[in-house]
């Protein structure tokens, strides 16, 4: 089997996965990262078995497991009263259908066992203060540009540099983003600070006219995650780390349940976060001869279904297998964004699909498509049941 010398641009959650399975399939790696330093942002992440038997596979289960939560169930509710329109079971049901659990962690916990499982195959694979501005390629190799003058140079490059991605840009031109009319707040809140009983220990969806709130629970249950969709028409830069008034968001959310309004007061005011949405179409190549992307990078992904970060795993690990599958990269690269083009796009459409299951405006509404649809049956179909490690490859 080939080995290769891989550049990958960004440090983030996919860009991390993708080198510890590149690493334990005996290539060498080097990612490029922006930042000065490693982190994430507070706020939730969920992971489902499909990217789990990724995670497992890298070692990463007990670490996973000690800063995870399990949520006992998927539960969707109107926005006043709370009540319960449709509920699936999570837990110990999704990983005996999937063999592997589905889990609720802090992100930051996340992208710690991520960088230091990267790290355990060589301590230097992280290089910080490095940004990438654009690359060249020729039939044995690319060669990586960066910000600060200087190159590096690899067999080839994966662009795991997110939503704004520079090697996407290269590769395709900047992507057409089209404003969703919503933005994102994110809070976290320690849990003592809420009158208990609170919400249940489950994976909540809110919904309401013209918006949607979600809350779980991170850290064994000492933090509750918030993400509250609103449409409006303010656009704001689409960045997770600006903040935004908390007075805004106790007036987006004036009316709706008890337990949203507790949450809401007990946050601190000056950590309240807002982001504008913006949709991206798919597109079905993302690859040349010699650089491909990966994750947010290939395939920008809404929340609303809460895939974007597992999808990024998937590619990871479709990728390290294509790898060994072909006898040059070229292959190697065609083969993997064949193997991951429709399931990609399939996710990004669903999730923007969600949008619209999630702002019916009234209740009737909700009721009635509720009525229609079984969305643990029809996600446990095709999305969880999906293991990147084994699915046929063609
Ligand atoms: P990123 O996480 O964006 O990482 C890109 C990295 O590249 C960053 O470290 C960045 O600094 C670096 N970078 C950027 N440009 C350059 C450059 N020029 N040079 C060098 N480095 C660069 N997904 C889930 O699976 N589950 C969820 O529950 C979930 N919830 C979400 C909730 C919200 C509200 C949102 C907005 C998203 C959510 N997602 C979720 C999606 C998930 O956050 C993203 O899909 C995921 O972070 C993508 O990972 P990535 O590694 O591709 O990109």
């Amino acid at each position: 089997m080939p080995s290769y010398k891989i550049l990958i641009a960004g440090a983030g959650l996919g860009g991390l996965a993708a080198a510890s399975c590149l690493t334990k399939a005996g290539h060498q790696v080097e990612i490029y990262e922006q930042a000065p330093a490693i982190g994430e942002i507070g706020a939730g992440i969920q992971v489902s078995a499909n990217a789990m038997h990724v995670l497992r596979d890298l070692g990463l289960e007990p670490d996973i497991r000690r800063v995870g939560v399990h949520p006992g169930a998927y539960v969707f509710r109107l926005h006043d009263t709370g009540e319960v329109i449709q509920r699936f079971s999570l837990a110990e049901e999704h990983e005996r259908t999937h063999g592997a659990p589905y889990t609720q962690m802090h992100r930051a916990d996340f992208h710690e066992i991520l960088a230091a499982r990267a790290r355990q195959a060589d301590p230097d694979i992280i290089r910080l203060n490095k940004k990438v501005t654009g690359f060249t390629e020729d039939d044995k190799g690319v060669e990586l540009k960066f910000e600060d003058g200087t190159a590096a140079r690899g067999d080839f490059l994966i662009g795991a540099d997110g939503l704004k991605s520079a090697v996407r840009r290269q590769i395709l031109g900047d992507a057409v983003a089209t404003y969703t009319g919503d933005a994102a707040w994110r809070i976290t809140v320690p849990i003592e600070r809420l009158p208990q009983p609170h919400l249940e220990k489950v994976m909540s969806v809110f919904m309401g006219p013209g918006g949607h709130a979600v809350c779980y629970y991170l850290r064994g249950g000492a933090l509750l995650n918030f993400v509250g969709i609103v449409e409006t028409e303010e656009v704001f830069e689409e960045s997770w780390t600006m903040k935004f008034p908390w007075e805004k968001l106790k007036a987006d959310y004036a009316g709706w349940h008890p337990a949203l309004q507790a949450v809401i007061d007990h946050a601190d005011k000056d950590q309240c976060f807002r982001w504008s949405l913006h949709n991206r179409p798919p597109v079905m190549t993302w690859s040349t001869p010699r650089a491909t992307l990966l994750g947010d990078a290939a395939h920008p992904t809404l929340p609303y279904l809460a895939q974007g970060a597992v999808m990024s795993i998937e590619d990871g690990a479709v990728l390290t297998r294509t790898l060994a599958m072909e006898p040059t990269i070229p292959a190697a690269l065609k083969r993997y964004e064949r193997n991951r083009v429709d399931r990609t796009a399939k996710v990004v459409n669903q999730s923007t699909a969600n949008r619209r299951l999630f702002h019916l405006n009234t209740e009737e509404a909700i009721r009635a498509e509720f009525s229609k649809r079984n969305e643990g049956a029809d996600r446990n179909k095709w999305l969880y049941s999906y293991n990147p490690l084994t699915v046929e490859l063609v």
